[in-house]
């Protein structure tokens, strides 16, 4: 029995389509997931139009942010069963005697290779992960959010681990994506004052990031930054995907602050660090995410005090995909959210 899947097949522009493929064969330490819901990341999406940055592994699977119900358990997975309810991490192969894996940051093994790219994603019915990637889902979070908990990670480690918050603090989020949002609200969550900035383009997903509470600027955030006492905004979260808000990041915030560095950006910066010397400003680039971080989102989620609601634009089924794509792409939606049964 063959099952539905989405498939970046070359590293051309559009090389994405639907195809047929096989139930994967598990391992002694995997399991087989039925993937209930899959979230469209940005990734899936920069390699669909090809300027991605990273090394694919044609043909691959698209999808990394899913969860679903456990159909079958390899060998010596003793700590799952069939019928738990589970999301899973995305570090699908690591080298665990790597230094970094060894620390407990096995997101930062330069060997990792994730689901999405470097192995088969869940961009369909069944998906294998290792059971050590296997987080449970409370009975009460829905798959079609549960399945956003690796973004709301993304946004934790950013924010909380990677930047220090204080309650009150201004905190100024460049990027109106699902990252940005999620950093903002997260931002919240530790008490902060926070604004999101974006284009005018960009109205509509700033309108869902005011749902979070959040003031919502278009263009220039300089009299936001100053408000308090002119000096600029505590912290910058950078998530926008473009080098140049570094420049704007710098520009923002106040002596002694911090940058924390979530979105990428290929092209080459141009412009002086000067003033992240002479600010005494912490730049803080920040990847992926780890367990804790993940039980931590999970639980937040779970309690209602991160909801991701807001920023799902709509389910489609698998082969409704390029629509979700789409619908993404050009920021109507800020996260597609597909179904494959
Ligand atoms: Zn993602």
């Amino acid at each position: 029995m063959k099952y539905q899947a989405v498939v970046n097949y070359a590293p051309e522009k559009g090389c994405v389509e639907l195809r047929d493929i096989d139930v994967p064969v598990i391992g002694e330490d995997d399991v087989l997931l039925e993937v209930v819901n899959v979230g469209v990341c940005g990734s899936d999406l920069h390699q669909w139009t090809a300027d991605h940055s990273w090394p694919v592994n044609y043909p691959v699977v698209l999808g990394h942010e899913f969860g679903g119900n456990i159909v079958e358990t390899g060998k010596r997975v003793t700590n799952w069963k069939i019928g738990d309810r589970v999301v899973s991490e995305t570090a699908a192969i690591i080298d665990v005697n790597n230094p970094m894996s060894r620390r407990g940051l096995y997101n930062l093994d330069p060997t990792l290779k994730g689901f999405g790219y470097g192995v088969n994603g869940a961009m369909t019915h069944y998906v294998k992960a290792p059971a050590r990637c296997l987080h449970h889902v409370p009975e009460q979070l829905p798959f079609e959010q549960a399945c956003l908990t690796e973004p709301c990670c993304v946004a934790y480690n950013a924010v909380v681990e990677n930047a220090r918050i204080k309650p009150g603090d201004r905190i100024i989020v460049l990027g109106p994506g699902t990252i940005g949002i999620l950093c903002a609200a997260v931002a919240k969550l530790c008490g902060a004052d926070v604004a999101v900035v974006g284009l005018q383009t960009d109205i509509h997903r700033l309108q869902i990031a005011a749902q979070y509470g959040c003031d919502i600027i278009t263009g220039d955030a300089t009299v936001w930054a100053k408000e308090q006492d002119g000096l600029g905004a505590d912290g910058v979260i950078d998530a926008a995907g473009n080098s140049i808000t570094l420049k704007i990041a710098l520009d923002l915030v106040r002596p002694n602050g911090f940058i924390s560095k979530v979105g990428w950006g290929p092209q080459p910066l141009n412009f002086s660090l000067d003033a992240l010397v002479q600010k005494n400003v912490r730049l803080q680039g920040t990847f992926s995410h780890n367990w804790p971080v993940w039980e931590r989102v999970i639980a937040l989620m779970a309690s209602g005090k991160l909801d991701v609601r807001p920023i799902i634009g709509g389910i489609w089924p698998l082969d409704s995909w390029k629509e979700a794509f789409e619908k993404m792409h050009k920021g109507e939606v800020v996260k597609s959210v597909l179904k494959p049964i």
